[in-house]
């Protein structure tokens, strides 16, 4: 890849907050390239295409894309084996009906 300029991750946590009630910079992710586990707020952000684009620090492979329009929003997580989120303790989980 090119050896473009990025953002830090915590500037997803504008976009992301649209969509989600938790903000996810401060979940931990696994790179489903090369199985690094970090913090979201840790990916490298490219802005320079229609979306934002998040890469993984230790081997750039896309974990995230976002791509914003006037009336909804695409999110991507293609290249994330999965998203750990904080949770506060007051809110348990929903028990059998
Ligand atoms: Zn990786």
């Amino acid at each position: 890849m090119t050896d473009m300029s990025y953002l830090d991750g915590n500037m997803l946590d504008g976009p992301l907050r649209e969509l989600f009630a938790v903000d996810l910079s401060s979940a931990t992710g696994r790179c489903d390239h090369c199985g690094r586990v970090g913090p979201m707020a840790g990916l490298q952000v490219y802005s320079h295409a229609p979306g934002l684009v998040g890469r993984c620090p230790a081997c750039t492979e896309v974990m995230l894309r976002l791509v914003r329009a006037p009336d909804r929003a695409w999110f991507d997580l293609r290249g994330t084996t999965f998203l750990q989120v904080p949770m506060p303790l007051d809110q348990p989980h929903p028990g059998p009906l």
